[in-house]
């Protein structure tokens, strides 16, 4: 903390981790500017409140450093091209994310970190992971996207009477990782890799450079997707401590040193005494909830950075059976006339929505949004005998709409053709006329959500509603 005492920071960003890393920084006596470029009154309220506690903040210039800065910190959202960095980059001045920082911030107590990065998936894996640690006896917290901000949580361990993590579940996502470059996790996994937010890091290769910084300085495993090869590449590449293993997990028999599924259980030949011939029953395929594959995988991935912690079987099964997902995640909402209301608004990207698609056999599916430069040809091709019909909506909904046209001309599509938020009920009511028993109506938009919502957990709770009251309408008909 005396490292940090009277440094001049600057903060990039007057958002939920900006004023998380100011108040934290400015709490162990740095000299702390926040720079943002909106002028709007939330924006004033908040400074103001910083202000009171000590820390200096600039509204309605994002671009130029402040006079004096030694260190600057990013907030999500920041692009790495920002003039901001660009300008700290010719002062020859750092520039870091809040995960750096906790990192950095790290004391006597620390606990070690067992890190989960991927396209999807990251959140769920490291509610699992938490849950399984918990059921172990162990004392963590899962920490991340959402939630309490990582520095929080880090400087709460050296509180006086606070009890000390035994070991953090950290989810960790591309632009975190690039902005952390002395993280060493005792163990990480990279769940899977599939384009998305391109228009961030630039190029596919510079997005998996960043999510392979999650293995750099593993001590005891690094954990890979067998069916993604590229995640195992990043293992191959990556520059951990001596002893360090590479784990796969698969939804086929594992081999040597793998996390599989055999018979409908979950099973472990890596962490099991004399693996080329024992394998480890962890838990069964039913305990994992929802069973569908991609969350199996999640499942596999938690199970193998808890048992390279030294967490026992039975932990892991019971950890798994405890878990329960986070809401907008295929989230069953509500059967109405024999069809089943699905709720995936936290599908973003096309790998997302694919998974989730894949888990159903006749859908009728709500789809559209911003596309974050995604093209939609694959998932249209893979998932199109699936596609009992289609309600657009959203900015980006004709390239959607076109890719449907090109691979799957029979389904019936119907275009709303709207970026309101009321849109939303219209959609339901739509799919609800495409549907019959036994289908599923998914809203996994495969696209961001803010062209008509101000987040996807918005986008969620619009369709539930809709689809609560399209339950009604139905109700007083009979
Ligand atoms: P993240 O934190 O990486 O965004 P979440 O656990 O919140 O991931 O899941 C986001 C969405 O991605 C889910 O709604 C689901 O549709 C999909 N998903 C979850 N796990 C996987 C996976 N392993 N592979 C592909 N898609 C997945």
């Amino acid at each position: 903390p005396a490292a940090w005492s009277g440094k001049h920071i600057t903060v990039a960003g007057l958002g939920v981790s900006g004023v998380s890393a100011a108040r934290a920084l400015a709490g162990l006596g740095a000299r702390v500017t926040v720079v943002d470029g909106g002028d709007g009154e939330a924006l004033r309220e908040r400074a103001a409140a910083l202000g009171a506690e000590g820390v200096t903040v600039r509204l309605g210039d994002a671009t130029t450093l402040p006079e004096g800065t030694e260190l600057v910190v990013t907030s999500p959202g920041w692009r790495p091209d920002s003039p901001l960095f660009a300008a700290a980059a010719e002062a020859g001045v750092d520039v870091v994310g809040d995960v750096e920082i906790a990192w950095r911030l790290r004391g006597e107590n620390a606990a070690p970190w067992l890190a989960v990065t991927g396209t999807n998936g990251k959140t769920t894996t490291v509610q699992m992971l938490a849950s399984i640690l918990t059921a172990a006896g162990l004392h963590t917290a899962a920490v991340g996207n959402i939630g309490t901000p990582i520095i929080d949580v880090v400087l709460s361990q050296d509180a006086p009477g606070a009890e000390p993590y035994d070991v953090l579940a950290v989810e960790l996502s591309s632009y975190q990782l690039h902005w952390a470059p002395s993280v060493r996790a005792h163990s990480g996994a990279v769940l899977n890799l599939a384009p998305d937010h391109l228009d961030w890091h630039g190029s596919m290769p510079a997005y998996a450079a960043d999510k392979g910084r999650v293995f750099e300085g593993n001590q005891v495993a690094c954990v890979y997707n067998v069916a993604d090869p590229r995640t195992e590449h990043l293992v191959r590449e990556a520059d951990v401590e001596e002893g360090c293993r590479a784990i796969g997990f698969t939804l086929g028999a594992p081999a040597v040193s793998e996390l599989g599924v055999v018979d409908g259980l979950l099973v472990d030949r890596a962490f099991v005494p004399d693996r080329q011939k024992n394998a480890q029953e962890l838990a069964e395929v039913a305990d994992i909830k929802p069973a569908a594959p991609h969350n199996i995988a999640n499942a596999l991935a938690a199970a193998a950075l808890a048992r390279a912690f030294g967490v026992q079987p039975a932990a892991v099964r019971e950890g798994l059976r405890a878990f329960r997902p986070d809401a907008h995640r295929i989230a069953h909402v509500a059967d109405i006339d024999g069809v089943a209301y699905v709720d995936d608004s936290k599908a973003t990207n096309t790998h997302a929505a694919e998974a989730s698609l894949a888990a159903y056999e006749s859908i009728v599916w709500i789809a559209g949004g911003l596309a974050k430069g995604a093209t939609f040809d694959d998932l249209v091709t893979r998932s199109a005998k699936r596609l009992r019909g289609v309600v657009l909506m959203g900015a980006d909904r004709a390239l959607i709409g076109e890719a449907l046209a090109r691979h799957a001309p029979d389904v019936p599509v119907v275009d709303l053709d709207r970026t309101d938020t009321g849109a939303m009920a219209e959609a339901v009511r739509e799919a609800a006329r495409l549907a019959g028993p036994g289908d599923t109506v998914l809203m996994a938009p495969a696209c961001a959500s803010m062209d008509m919502f101000v987040n996807y957990n918005k986008r969620g709770e619009a369709f539930a509603e809709a689809v609560h009251a399209l339950a009604a309408g139905r109700d007083k008909d009979a």
